[in-house]
């Protein structure tokens, strides 16, 4: 079901990134509610519409971890897409109010980043863009990627680097290498890197590269994520998590397992409920997550 950005009226901001706005809006015909994302540079027509035809392929990326794209438009060079609205905010909005997140959790929110990041590697899409802003919560259980939309005409014209509030922070190592310029990275190994990263975050707090005080300049922390060793899980995490991450930081991207492969690692599938029954299963997750919706209603009333 497609849908225009241009039917839709303005409910209340929801963010802003560093390439545009992101509103609450609801259709005005159905009443359905929708994030509407504008990206606020101005495009020549000719990418506009190249950007338009990108889009409308990954319009019909469709799965329960994925937010979904349900249309795009431009006017006057600017470019809005209508997507899903997701009532829980972002993994960055967590973060910001300076909460952890338990390793219990944690192992939930990676298990379905993991399956939206399998489905799009097997349709050969690379997210290039995962980080905690772009992991988004909904109040029932829901989690899933944001943003995989931003194509590849989209992403280089974007130039993600120019700042130091971009995205480059998340970025593996080999792709600020400038023999891969060509895109010969394993860009599948990369979007494993951003999550480990992004989950690591999660679990102390802050960007793991630098303590909490420290504020680099942009080459700095480059040359941090290029030759330091990669960071280390806290020594009290659970030895599962540890080799999780360790695992997706690994330096080479050769030697960073598939999302696939990861779905398998004991972090994960330790926390696996056996079905014994289904309602009972479905239960005691209702009760978990019961908690976690809990705290993020206090955070976000
Ligand atoms: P960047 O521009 O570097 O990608 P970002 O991801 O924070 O950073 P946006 O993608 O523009 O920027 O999102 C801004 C904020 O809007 C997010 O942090 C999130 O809280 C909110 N947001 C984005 N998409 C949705 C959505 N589909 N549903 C609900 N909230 C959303
Ligand atoms: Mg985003």
């Amino acid at each position: 079901e497609r849908v225009n950005p241009e039917d839709t009226v303005k409910i209340r901001t929801l963010g802003f990134g560093s390439s545009g706005k992101v509103y609450k809006v609801q259709h005005k015909k159905t009443n359905k509610v929708y994030a509407l994302k504008i990206i606020q540079d101005k495009h020549e027509p000719a990418v506009c519409k190249q950007i338009l035809t990108e889009m409308d392929i990954l319009r019909r990326a469709r799965n329960p971890y994925v937010v979904q794209c349900y249309g795009a438009s431009e006017k006057g060079g600017e470019i809005s897409f209508l997507l899903e609205y997701m009532d829980g905010g972002s993994l960055a909005d967590i973060l910001k109010s300076n909460k952890v997140i338990s390793e219990r959790y944690l192992a939930d929110i990676a298990m379905k980043v993991l399956k939206g990041l399998d489905y799009l590697h097997r349709n050969k899409i690379v997210h290039r863009d995962i980080k905690p802003s772009n992991i988004l919560l909904g109040r029932n259980q829901e989690v899933k990627i944001a943003d995989f939309g931003v194509s590849t005409v989209l992403a280089s014209t974007l130039a993600p680097c120019n700042t130091f509030v971009g995205t480059c922070a998340y970025m593996s190592p080999e792709r600020f290498d400038p023999d891969n310029q060509g895109g010969h990275y394993n860009g599948y190994a990369a979007d494993i890197w951003s999550l480990g990263l992004s989950l690591l975050e999660c679990a102390i707090g802050h960007y793991p590269f630098i303590s909490p005080e420290e504020k680099p300049d942009w080459p700095t922390l480059m040359f941090a994520i290029c030759y330091n060793p990669s960071p280390s899980p806290p020594e009290n995490a659970s030895p599962e998590f540890k080799d999780f991450i360790n695992q997706c930081l690994r330096k080479d991207p050769f030697l960073r397992p598939r999302a696939s492969t990861l779905l398998a690692h004991p972090f994960i599938t330790q926390y696996e409920v056996v079905p014994s029954s289904r309602a009972h299963s479905q239960q005691s997750g209702g009760r978990f997550w019961g908690n976690f919706t809990k705290a993020l209603t206090s955070i976000f009333s």
